[in-house]
């Protein structure tokens, strides 16, 4: 038996599944997961030793590379002088500065120590501020695992969301709606129908948990008018895509202003912060201030918010940006020449430093497009590009993460073990 397969057995003693996290399980792509032992740059290394290029970057926040050597320092240093207060610190003060200025459509944040904390309480925000108790989600898109967002479409357009855990009581689910990504229509017929009751929208403006799927600028523009007619919080969750897609995130893509934006992932820089910030008319009903009560024994620890800190401070750096978007593309570009000299339907996308990658012939457009993608086909590419040495995502609807360590030799091992895996799909 390998480590690998040994830590496995022995990991499924003491913990559900064997992982603090259901994907790292491998229960989509099969096989044992790999256990990493230490990471550097755009490498990591499991128990046996084996050299990975990694494809996730810790599901993001890796986009300076791993151990960059400023950010462990900045952590180093902090360590040193205590590891949590329970009382304010500077570092809080620059780090939510920064924040306000990289995304201009917040003007007061609030860090907490998770995405799932940060939607959460956001959405809690939203409500009280709102006094309405409806939110809108849309199906594909992932808000972390708190009760109101572990929610399905109910059977017809009008009907509220049923639970997809165990656990979630239905009279939480039906205040969740859940429509369908990239469809204006739908949107529009249900803000008709009960505008006057919705508190928020939630969306990832470009959606990364169902694989990459970019939003149309029109489904945003229409969000965005929605909402305000309406008067409903409009809530981008940038968890993912903030600081990733680019350094101001989707909404200065789209160069559209959400009302409350959700962060999390590179923000911590590997270490746990999140945050949720927006208008300062709504982050005022925010405890000690207002009536929305939210609070974190962790929130803003120290050490974190330096590793955050060291991490923001590296991507705004001239040229940082266009190198990491530079590169994903020339990786997305070399494994679709590399699926067409093996004659298998595939395509792929990129923006900023995550990327896509779909077994069919086009971009899927929308949820029930991206569920067709051939999942045999990507599990077969997945574990031969394991075996040469390349970690994707272990699902075929994950997107990917390319960090800026991620230079030409890299890429181009990359695409060279990617010539042999396309041979292995069939
Ligand atoms: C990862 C993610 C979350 C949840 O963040 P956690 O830190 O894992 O709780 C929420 N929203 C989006 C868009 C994410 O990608």
């Amino acid at each position: 038996m390998s480590k690998n397969e040994i830590l496995f057995a022995r990991a499924q003693k003491s913990t559900p599944g064997g992982v603090n996290s259901p994907v790292r399980a491998f229960r989509s792509v099969g096989g044992t997961p790999r256990f990493i032992t230490r990471a550097e740059g755009p490498y990591f290394w499991d128990a046996d030793d084996k050299r990975y290029i990694d494809y996730i970057g810790s599901w993001g926040p890796a986009i300076v590379g791993h151990a960059y050597p400023e950010v462990i320092s900045a952590v180093q240093k902090a360590a040193a002088h205590g590891l949590s207060f329970g009382a304010p610190t500077e570092g809080e003060i620059l780090m939510a500065e920064m924040i306000c200025k990289i995304v201009p459509s917040i003007e007061q944040v609030r860090l907490v120590s998770s995405g799932t904390e940060a939607a959460m309480s956001a959405l809690r925000l939203a409500r009280g501020v709102t006094g309405r108790d409806t939110v809108i989600k849309f199906e594909g898109c992932y808000h972390g695992h708190a009760d109101s967002m572990l929610v399905k479409a109910g059977s017809g357009l009008l009907t509220f969301g049923n639970p997809t855990s165990s656990g979630v009581p239905a009279d939480f689910a039906k205040h969740t709606m859940v429509l369908d990504y990239n469809d204006s229509t739908q949107l529009e017929e249900v803000f008709a129908k009960m505008g006057s009751t919705i508190a928020a929208v939630i969306v990832e403006p470009v959606a990364g948990n169902m694989n990459l799927l970019r939003a149309t600028p029109e489904f945003l523009q229409t969000m965005r008018r929605l909402c305000t007619q309406h008067g409903a919080v409009l809530m981008f969750d940038e968890v993912m895509s903030g600081f990733r897609v680019a350094l101001g995130g989707a909404q200065s893509l789209y160069g559209i202003q959400p009302d409350m934006t959700v962060l999390g992932k590179v923000i911590g820089g590997g270490l746990p912060v999140a945050a949720f910030g927006g208008r300062k008319e709504y982050m005022q009903h925010l405890a000690p201030l207002g009536s929305v009560y939210q609070a974190g024994t962790l929130s803003g620890n120290p050490v974190a918010v330096a590793a955050g800190m060291a991490t923001l401070e590296i991507i705004q750096r001239p040229g940082f940006y266009e190198n990491l978007s530079t590169q994903t593309a020339k990786l997305v570009d070399g494994l679709s020449k590399a699926a067409a000299e093996a004659g298998v339907a595939f395509c792929g996308d990129a923006i900023g430093g995550m990327f896509g990658i779909y077994f069919t012939e086009k971009l899927p457009g929308n949820f029930a497009e991206m569920m067709s993608c051939n999942k045999d086909r990507f599990n077969q590419f997945f574990h031969a590009m394991l075996d040469a040495g390349v970690y994707l995502a272990p699902s075929a609807f994950e997107a990917g993460f390319v960090s800026a360590m991620h230079d030409d030799a890299v890429i181009a091992e990359t695409v060279n073990a990617a010539r042999g895996a396309f041979k292995a799909v069939h």
